[in-house]
């Protein structure tokens, strides 16, 4: 049974356009396909494991901050009200948003960095692509299929971007990275949603944990001129509830710029199916030059001045050690990782064994990588 929005715009994804699911299987009863991928994404093990994951601060660090779930509900957040607006495929969006994060190691981008280390000499290591192993592979459920089974346009939402080299092993989802061409506006618009996510909860998650404070914050434009209408509005205010005043308004106006902006761009192009999105010269969704120069320039300051912060960092080398003597330690026995691991690791040289030992490290909590380190190193 198909179930979608009668207002669907034509340029949006649709079932009746879909791509299909890798392996055929009988429609929902009751779902449509893209409600569908939601559901198994959220019952997924890798997304109940992103509530103990580094967003920018190691989960033990406070119970305040982000963690790649509660970030990953933001993007879906951000996203569904944006597809709403255009009339584009609210469920699609949805179902990308949060599973865009689940290839994420622990420790964030610390932590990746340091798998990707140990991975150069078997291919690499990239969140990205292995958020989609996880729903194409790793995520063992169903007895007809590995993985999650997903609809292409999901899957094409999740790899956001992709290496030449590895676009070549991936069939018809890395055409496009090949060809140049543009993924559907879902997934266009879910990429945008993240960094509009991350340079907001960053802010407010930078200034409460007390690295960021409020004199730097009012020299970015984006922040400034929000926080001189808040601070005339209401003198008094306390800094916290200042700060959400003033970070609700950001996101009010990017989201509303956003929508504002796409709606130009789709009505200039007048795609008239997914397939012309596709093949349009550069992306539809987008920010004006002007929020997009502001949204720019607070996402470089966030990288100097919170994600390159001294705390910041000498957390991350302490984690990158962890991640790397973890690898180290299982590649030298695997007999530490479970027999489901070993089994499989078992029987290939050092670059399947490499890429199980990573996959085992990739989808660790950042509590449990630390006491697997602790038990083991
Ligand atoms: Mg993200």
């Amino acid at each position: 049974m198909t179930v979608e929005v009668e207002s669907l715009a034509p340029y949006a994804a649709s079932e009746t356009a879909s791509k299909g699911r890798r392996f055929d299987e009988p429609p929902a009863a009751y779902r449509g396909e893209y409600q569908r991928d939601r559901d198994r994404i959220i019952h997924s093990t890798a997304f109940r494991r992103l509530v103990y994951k580094t967003q920018v601060f190691v989960n033990h660090e406070g119970d305040l901050y982000r963690t790649r779930l509660t970030h990953s509900l933001e993007v879906a957040q951000i996203a569904r009200t944006v597809a709403r607006a255009l009339r584009i495929n609210e469920a699609l969006v949805e179902a990308i948003s949060l599973a865009h994060d689940l290839g994420h190691t622990p420790f964030g981008h610390a932590g990746q960095d340091a798998l990707n280390g140990c991975m150069r000499d078997f291919g690499g290591f990239e969140h990205n692509l292995q958020s989609l192993r996880v729903v194409d592979e790793l995520e063992a459920k169903y007895a007809d299929f590995p993985g999650l089974n997903l609809t292409y346009e999901t899957r094409e939402g999740i790899l956001k971007h992709c290496s030449a080299r590895n676009a070549r092993q991936l069939g018809e989802l890395g055409e496009r990275f090949l060809q140049r061409r543009q993924p559907g506006l879902e997934a266009q618009l879910v990429n945008l949603a993240d960094a509009i996510a991350y340079n907001n909860h960053d802010v407010d998650d930078g200034f409460r944990a007390g690295l960021l404070d409020l004199g730097q914050l009012r020299e970015q434009e984006l922040f400034g001129k929000h926080f001189d209408v808040v601070h005339k509005k209401y003198p008094s205010l306390e800094d916290r509830r200042l700060i959400y005043e003033v970070i609700r308004r950001m996101i009010g106006q990017v989201v509303t710029d956003l929508i504002e902006h796409s709606a130009t761009r789709i009505n200039e192009l007048a795609p008239r199916s997914i397939d012309d999105v596709r093949s349009a010269t550069g992306p539809v969704i987008g920010f004006s030059d002007h929020v997009f120069a502001q949204h720019a320039a607070l996402k470089e300051f966030l990288h100097k001045n919170l994600y390159r912060h001294e705390k910041v960092s000498t957390m991350n080398k302490q984690t990158q050690v962890m991640v790397e003597r973890l690898f180290a330690t299982y590649m030298a026995d695997t007999s530490h990782m479970p027999d489901s691991f070993v089994q499989e690791g078992s029987k290939d040289g050092d670059s399947k064994k490499a890429r199980i030992v990573a996959d085992y490290i990739a989808g660790m909590t950042d509590r449990f990588a630390i006491a697997e380190y602790e038990r083991l190193c």
